[in-house]
């Protein structure tokens, strides 16, 4: 099959993040199996999902994990001009479809040049590491890893993580991290003021609290300008509570975006911010005892990506696309678990992030023919003795 029929293929399975993944994933299990190669199935808990592995090559260190999600995100309520779930080829020379650029054109880049991988006399191996559940907060990946971990007896060096990026490759991205807190303070007339706790006060404590702490990292000079902003962003994206200006509100919702360069620690601002909100119950619990902020996190931590400027992957990249040039992302991805996980670690994929989760999701047919030399010279590199 080639690139673009794959990617027909793929598209058709309408599969959003946090849903069963089953079809998607068994049906490129039988396409992988089909060329002899061994897959191994990693399951969530209830079996509903499953990341897949498989190594193509011989069982020998130094080989490329090729990462890609088979997760979509939704398209309720965004205008598409035709069916999101079909490949339309359009006379601008773009394939449209949910997917088509994030981030199933890079499966089938990998997926097409499998015969040749299968055929080509791999000194060092290639990988396939595909998941579920990326676009809802990197949740498959961590149990990805530790199966490659298990499963193969040699050490794959490097990661190239397809993520749209017009095959630019990328070495950093920030953390996310995204907590969900509920603060419950006490209801009463708006003049008792000082004997209740007002939910919507302690919640505007909570974000002026978040906006220091920004600015306090950066008076404290933690600052990288290969990122754009070159700091750690701490964000209130959401804040709910109170129903009348007369009534003190006894319930508040307010929901944080941390993005903290790679320099800073996500954990160590997130225990900060429990321990900001258990004082504040400890000062109001006197004058109302069932006063209580419940902080918890809307997904882990998607870690950062801090790939070395004098990383092997950058010259790997560079071979395969001839762009040695690197950059750097705002955006999560799966990298970040890669890179922390030992690998050296690169995102660089065909199509462009600004087609990425939007109505009418395209990839040019051009960017699906580079994405697939790409893979095509890392099998001719990996037949070399690089
Ligand atoms: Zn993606």
């Amino acid at each position: 099959m080639t690139t673009q029929e794959i990617l027909k293929k793929l598209v058709a399975f309408p599969v959003l993040g946090g849903e069963n993944n089953l079809e998607i994933i068994h049906w490129i299990k039988s396409y992988i199996e089909s060329f002899g190669v061994t897959t191994t199935l990693v399951p969530n808990e209830d079996n509903t999902k499953a990341s897949l592995h498989c190594r193509i090559g011989p069982s020998v260190d130094g080989g490329v994990i090729l990462s890609g999600h088979t997760d979509v995100v939704p398209v309720k309520g965004q205008p598409w001009e035709t069916n999101p779930f079909e490949l339309i080829e359009k006379e601008d020379g773009n394939l449209y479809a949910r997917g088509s650029c994030d981030m199933k054109g890079y499966l089938s880049c990998c997926l097409a040049t499998l015969p040749e991988m299968v055929k080509a006399d791999l000194k060092t191996p290639i990988y396939f590491a595909f998941t579920y559940d990326e676009e809802i907060g990197c949740l498959g990946v961590a149990s990805l890893i530790e199966d490659i971990k298990k499963t193969y007896s040699e050490t794959p060096k490097y990661a190239i993580i397809g993520e749209a990026s017009m095959l630019q490759p990328i070495i950093g991205q920030k953390s996310i991290h995204i907590i969900d807190i509920i603060v419950n303070g006490s209801q009463g007339h708006s003049s008792r003021i000082k004997q209740e706790v007002s939910a919507v006060h302690e919640a505007a404590k909570i974000v002026i609290w978040a906006e220091e702490k920004m600015n306090s990292l950066i008076d404290f000079g933690s600052t990288d300008e290969r990122f754009t902003p070159p700091h750690s962003s701490l964000h209130v994206g959401t804040i709910n509570g109170g129903i009348a200006p007369n009534i003190i509100a006894n319930k508040t919702t307010l929901s944080l975006d941390i993005r903290c360069l790679p320099q800073d620690s996500a954990e160590t601002i997130y225990e900060e911010l429990k321990n900001y909100c258990k004082q504040r119950e400890k000062e109001q619990q006197p004058v109302f005892s069932g006063f209580k902020i419940d902080v918890t996190e809307n997904h882990p931590i998607v870690h950062a990506l801090n790939t070395s400027e004098d990383s092997d992957a950058i010259d790997l990249i560079g071979r395969i696309t001839g762009n040695y040039n690197w950059t750097t992302v705002s955006y999560a991805s799966e990298a970040g678990y890669f890179s922390k996980a030992g690998y050296e670690s690169i995102i660089c994929g065909p199509g462009s992030i600004k087609q990425a989760h939007r109505a009418n999701e395209f990839i040019s047919k051009d960017q699906l023919q580079k994405g697939t030399e790409m893979i095509q010279s890392l099998v001719k590199l990996l037949e070399t003795t690089f």
